[in-house]
């Protein structure tokens, strides 16, 4: 049986015999408030060329200093990831010429990285599969290029100095990945790591988190990589995902035709879905790296090390755990609940307020998540407190209202920022709980209604609903639905 045919003009039944092999470098702008070898600030979107000096300007005889702030938030990071520190690490000069680039070179670390030999566990299929990272090291960042007008006339260019030297961290992964999925789960899984450690804003928007990917294809079953190509330019995850997707097939196709793959750059052209080269290999830059001689090697003591770690903020994974074993939620529930440090902080806050974990949670998923989503917020600007939130579910909890009008009173909340208790007097939603009151409303109901009782002394059970829709609605729906239930039993039966 033959598959679909593909864009490339490769069947479905061709790709299959073919496996990708991925490696991700992922780009991280660390937050500091100044830059890695001077001290201005890093402060985004402010006037073009304001935050300079001659260091990261790139004058001659300019020193660059490094920034004990940013190496610790660099370390911090390479923990996270398991990485193991190298007690010696060294800058070096990566020369090449860029209108962005006044020195005329990139600092970066070379043959001695900050940090080695780490991994991480990403999400697949229901269970985890684990990632290495070759290295982490820092470098600093080059301006930033704006041009402007159409392309054949009048174009203007211009240079941003502003973010020029602020200070990145490179993490380059292991040819681990065997599909796109898999990139995809590991940019998802180490941007909310990176998150939680406070290393970096992981803004893509504003470039804080930029990821080259690197793909080539092998036919199952054999053990030798193909060729690789490089993709730049993917400012989404869901971008990284579609263009690894074009680039497999096109690769495939290319081999599959009798062709060879070239080692090259390729950049991912959004608006017509497809990769196309940017360079070649071949007319790549011998960068010529050399030992950075107006900076001293880069010396992380044990003590430094373990200092940092004893700071390390708990991380997704262990907070999973934690509120798996003391809270009795879903793993379901927890992984919602994680996805970010605020929102399991808001989680736990209300907890902590006397909200039962089981009920918090479901609060907090069906009803505050999506009403914070539906008018575009964040968890941390709730308009309902934690504290405001754990009022009213002990409030349901305790059968002071239904459930239905807990969700009335959670609506106002959300509107109003009000308490729950003066939102449940003012709109006098108190659920009746007096039997006595409850049976006096069950006798009118009846009496109205000889039919249906009839109906209902006949055997004709479905005819209990009917008394039971007539209750809610005679106390707007404030009855309380178990005594309701028990009194109309006693009074037909
Ligand atoms: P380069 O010398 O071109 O920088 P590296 O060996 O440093 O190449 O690897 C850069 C990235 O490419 C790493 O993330 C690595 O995992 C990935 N990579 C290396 N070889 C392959 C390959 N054959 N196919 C896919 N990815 C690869
Ligand atoms: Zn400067
Ligand atoms: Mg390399």
């Amino acid at each position: 049986m033959s598959g679909t045919t593909q864009q490339s003009g490769v069947s479905s039944d061709v790709l299959a015999h073919y496996e990708p092999v991925i490696g991700l470098e992922v780009h991280l702008q660390l937050k500091t408030a100044s830059k890695i070898f001077c001290a201005c600030s890093t402060r985004f979107g402010d006037a073009p060329n304001s935050n300079t000096c001659p260091v990261c300007l790139g004058l001659p005889g300019a020193l660059p200093v490094l920034n004990r702030g940013a190496l610790a938030l660099a370390i911090r990071a390479a923990l996270a990831l398991h990485c193991t520190i190298q007690e010696r690490s060294r800058f070096a000069r990566k020369n090449y010429f860029y209108p962005d680039l006044p020195k005329g070179y990139q600092i970066s670390m070379y043959e001695m990285p900050l940090a080695t030999a780490g991994w991480l566990e990403i999400p697949l299929d229901g269970a985890t599969k684990r990632i290495g990272i070759t290295r982490l090291h820092m470098e600093d960042d080059a301006a930033k290029n704006l041009h402007e007008g159409f392309p054949d006339s009048d174009r203007s260019s211009y240079i941003d100095f502003n973010r020029c030297g602020v200070p990145l961290v490179e993490i380059v992964s292991e040819p681990d990945f065997r599909s796109p999925e898999e990139a995809y789960a590991y940019l998802t899984t180490l941007k909310q790591v990176l998150e939680y450690t406070d290393v970096s804003d992981c803004n893509m928007e504003e470039g804080s988190l930029r990821c080259d990917a690197n793909v080539s294809v092998r036919r199952r079953g054999t053990e030798k990589f193909g060729v690789k190509v490089e993709m730049k330019n993917l400012n989404s995850f869901r971008y990284l995902q579609r263009a690894l997707e074009f680039e497999i097939e096109r690769q495939i196709g290319v081999l599959e035709s009798g062709g060879r793959i070239e080692q090259e750059t390729r950049l991912w052209n959004v608006a017509v879905g497809q990769t196309e080269p940017m360079r070649s290999k071949e007319f790549a830059h011998d960068y010529r790296y050399f030992p950075e001689p107006d900076l001293l090697p880069v010396h992380v003591s044990e003590n430094w090390k373990k200092e940092i770690l004893a700071q390390m903020p708990e991380l997704p994974a262990a907070k999973r755990a934690r509120f798996l074993r003391d809270f009795q939620i879903t793993p379901y529930d927890a992984g919602v609940l994680t996805a970010t440090r605020a929102l399991a902080d808001y989680f736990e806050a209300v907890v902590a307020a006397g909200a039962p974990p089981k009920s918090a949670a479901n609060w907090i998923q069906t009803e505050l998540l999506r009403r914070l989503n539906d008018a575009g917020k964040e968890i941390d600007q709730s308009p309902i407190a934690p504290a405001s939130l754990a009022a009213l579910v002990k409030i349901v909890e305790s059968g002071q209202i239904t459930g239905a009008s807990g969700k009335k009173v959670f609506a106002k909340m959300f509107e109003s920022g009000g308490a729950p208790e003066q939102i449940i007097a003012a709109e006098g939603m108190t659920q009746i709980s007096d039997s006595s009151e409850i049976e006096r409303i069950a006798r009118e109901i009846i009496e109205k209604n000889p039919d249906q009782l009839a109906k209902y002394k006949a055997g004709n059970e479905g005819v209990f609903k009917f008394f039971v829709g007539q209750m809610m609605r005679a106390s707007r729906g404030q009855a309380n639905p178990q005594l309701v239930n028990d009194i109309l039993k006693r009074l037909l039966g």
